[in-house]
């Protein structure tokens, strides 16, 4: 059709020149047109229609308006019948249509163009419809953009359904926030239920976490990075926390600035329990519940350390149970397990906080002791107390399934301080001692090494000797007479002795230790004390001896009691004894702890009448602040300045002070171990109160002092000749 771009002069009248400018135009116009007559055929198309189409001016040309020539689709990709074309949807209207998507299959370029179409109908003079105009642009790129923005949208959507990922996103510079709908399904809410505030999240947070992340993200925002992950716990709807991983972007400006952070969460909280079942399983005794020996060896490494700088002791116990593979194999080993499972129970109920307990496996336990005394002796007297408990709490009979069950452990341990040797070696070596407890009986402790093991079987049957000697009443008194500085007698300290055997006299320093340790010296002391006012009783009445005082020790153990003070009370009147008579000797180390508690234990003894002297002064605890705050009566100046004061400036300068001390604080002065003339002379010169020692007299069985000083007539002779002399009638030696 030569004629084309057809004259458009149907609208009537354009000048010529007018005219081919137009038609001009349409060529080169960037959209297509096409015009329709009255029936729908094709009367012109501009070259952009042609284009579009896919096809020549001579096929377009006259061409219907149906399907069977043309093949449309809508934008979903559907065919488009022959009654939606534009130029039909006027024909039949006769209104225009707008902005309608339409595609032409293009099969040979293997896609579809896509344009955009507007059609209005064109009316003659009288208003009739003459033909119809479509005109259409090409959105083929458009379209293609959206189909593709569309399908990443789906896939992320897809993608975001099959995770539990929660996306955010906020805008720094506007300060606007997006949580998704999932971000608020996390923490339990309704998405539409909180308010996009960009504080949310942070109210949220752990306040366990809050500074962590708020540090974080000040560090995060000015810094280089573009992406980042951190961990913390959001506060769920019902007050739970959920465990979270926050990973996300930082979208920066042409400086740097930080203008958008986006992201997702991830609910932690299955991978948190599963890291946590993970960590049982490799880590604990399923059994048990105990830590297995995996975690027991990481242990060790860390607690070995530790103490090897705090420079204390530790001590490993291996335990091992008697006899388990026979009831294993007798009972099944569902009777076993369920004796290892009550054994785990009473094991982690006796012992203290921060001792640790594992199970190795089979019918083997492991205790570690930390911060045990600062000698191996010290550490070794805790770990045999903790031994003890052990062997009592498994010595109690087991209720197996309704079946009564008596079992006991053999228990190996060793000491530690640092790591000189490994753990490995640890384990042999409390494993070795194990092995030894079943070799000597079973049910019992020992220890790897064999001096520690000695001093422990010596202290063992020193406590059982101490216990029977008790019991057949073996401890007796001894008294050493105590003389005036005008060399009068005025008392006597009480110092037991143990009879042993026959002629086995045992003197306090062999065994004083051991019943502190083995709990029997408050059963000792009661025992010294018992004697010592029975002494006072007989003493009151008879003549030589009435005016003396007896002086009794008394250990630190003693008067930790409470009950000691109502003790002393009843003692004092069953027996009758003047208890302004009876001095208790006590040493310095007493007032190293809880000294309120002790100072009224000693104001209610004070109360009965009983006076304190503090033995052995000046080798303790030295702070002199104390001793107004004691109600005191005397201080006894240690034998080891006595022995010295002759010949040694310390040791005189040092007595000297210690009475002008006494003297200020109107307390008497006592000298203890007064063994030669120039020492009395000395003490004598300078003030000294009292003296005691082999030269005045040496300590003898109470009935034989009664005897030797219960003489009425029988005056202290004056000054050292007198003394001396005196000792030469009586015979005095112990
Ligand atoms: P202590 O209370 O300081 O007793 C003085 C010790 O020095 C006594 O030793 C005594 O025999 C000794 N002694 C006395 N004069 C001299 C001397 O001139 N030279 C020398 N070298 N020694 C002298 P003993 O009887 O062996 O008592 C030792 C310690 O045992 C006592 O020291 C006391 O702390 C403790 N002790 C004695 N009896 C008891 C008691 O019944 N209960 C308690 N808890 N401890 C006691
Ligand atoms: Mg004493
Ligand atoms: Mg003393």
């Amino acid at each position: 059709m030569d004629a084309y771009p057809p004259r458009m002069a149907a609208a009537g009248g354009l000048p010529d020149d007018a005219q081919r400018r137009f038609d001009e135009l349409l060529a080169h116009l960037p959209a297509g047109v096409v015009m329709h007559d009255a029936g729908g055929r094709v009367v012109a198309a501009n070259r952009q229609a042609l284009a579009l189409l896919g096809r020549g001016e001579d096929q377009v040309l006259g061409s219907p308006d149906d399907d069977a020539f043309w093949h449309f689709v809508r934008a979903d990709g559907t065919r488009m019948p022959a009654s939606e074309y534009p130029v039909n949807a006027v024909l039949r209207t006769g209104a225009k249509v707008s902005d309608l998507v339409v595609g032409v299959p293009r099969p040979a370029e293997g896609g579809v163009r896509w344009a955009i179409c507007n059609a209005y109908p064109e009316r003659g003079e009288d208003g009739a419809l003459c033909g119809v105009v479509v005109c259409f642009t090409d959105c083929t790129a458009l379209k293609y953009a959206e189909q593709s923005l569309h399908k990443s949208e789906e896939r992320m959507r897809l993608a975001l359904q099959g995770s539990t990922d929660a996306p955010w996103d906020w805008d720094l510079v506007t300060g606007e926030i997006y949580y998704s709908a999932r971000y608020w399904e996390m923490l339990g809410y309704a998405a539409d239920e909180q308010a996009p505030d960009p504080s949310a999240w942070m109210r949220m947070m752990h306040p366990e976490d809050r500074a962590r992340v708020v540090a974080f993200v000040d560090e995060l925002l000015p810094g280089p990075r573009q992406a980042y992950s951190i961990e913390f716990r959001l506060r769920h709807h019902d007050g739970h926390y959920v465990p979270v991983l926050s990973r996300g972007f930082i979208l920066r400006d042409a400086l740097g600035a930080a203008v958008r952070l986006s992201g997702t969460n991830t609910d932690l909280t299955e991978r948190k329990q599963s890291e946590h079942r993970i960590h049982e399983l490799a880590y604990f005794d399923q059994l048990t519940g105990l830590p297995n020996r995996r975690f027991l060896i990481d242990e060790l490494g860390q607690i070995l350390a530790r103490n090897g700088r705090a420079g204390r002791h530790g001590a490993l116990l291996f335990l091992d149970l008697d006899h388990f593979k026979l009831l294993n194999d007798t009972m099944g080993h569902d009777v076993g397990d369920l004796l290892l499972r009550e054994v785990a129970r009473r094991l982690r109920r006796a012992l203290r906080e921060g001792d640790h307990l594992a199970r190795l496996g089979g019918d083997e336990f492991v205790i570690v002791l930390e911060n045990l005394g600062h000698t191996p002796a010290a550490a070794t007297a805790e770990v045999q107390a903790v031994g003890r408990k052990v062997l009592e709490v498994l010595g109690e009979p087991f209720d197996l399934a309704g079946r009564p069950y008596a079992s006991s452990p053999s228990i190996g341990a060793t000491l530690f301080d640092g790591d000189p040797d490994g753990i490995d070696t640890l384990l042999r070596q409390a494993d070795l001692a194990m092995y030894r407890a079943k070799e000597e009986g079973r049910n019992t402790l020992r220890f790897f090494d064999p001096g520690m093991q000695a001093a422990v079987d010596r202290q063992a049957a020193l406590s059982a000797a101490l216990r029977t000697g008790l019991a057949r009443r073996q401890f007796v008194l001894y008294c050493q007479p105590q003389f005036g500085h005008d060399g009068s007698l005025v008392g006597a300290e009480a110092l037991v002795r143990w009879k042993r055997g026959a002629d086995e006299l045992v003197g306090p320093g062999e065994f004083i230790g051991a019943a502190e340790s083995g709990g029997l010296i408050a059963a000792l002391g009661m025992d010294v004390l018992e004697q010592g006012c029975h002494a006072l009783a007989r003493w009151a009445r008879a003549p030589g001896l009435a005016a003396l005082k007896l002086a009794v020790n008394v250990s630190v153990h003693q008067l930790r009691d409470p009950d000691f003070p109502r003790a002393v009370a009843t003692l004092l009147a069953a027996t009758g004894a003047p208890a302004d008579r009876l001095t208790l000797e006590l040493t310095e180390s007493v007032f190293a702890r809880n000294p309120a508690d002790l100072v009224d234990r000693m104001q209610q003894l004070r109360g009965l009448g009983v006076h304190f002297a503090l033995d052995d002064f000046g080798t303790g605890y030295s702070s002199l602040a104390y001793l107004a705050r004691f109600p005191l009566a005397a201080l006894k100046i240690d034998r080891s300045f006595v022995q010295d004061v002759d010949h040694d400036p310390n040791a005189s300068s040092i007595v000297e002070a210690i009475i002008a001390l006494a003297r200020k604080l109107h307390l008497a002065t006592i000298a203890e171990g007064v063994e030669l003339d120039a020492q009395q002379a000395f003490l004598t010169a300078h003030g000294c109160d009292v003296m005691q020692g082999y030269l005045l007299g040496r300590p003898v069985a109470l009935d034989e002092f009664e005897r030797r000083y219960g003489q009425a007539d029988l005056q202290a002779p004056q000054g050292l000749q007198g003394l001396q002399a005196f000792q030469a009638a009586s015979g005095s030696s112990t």
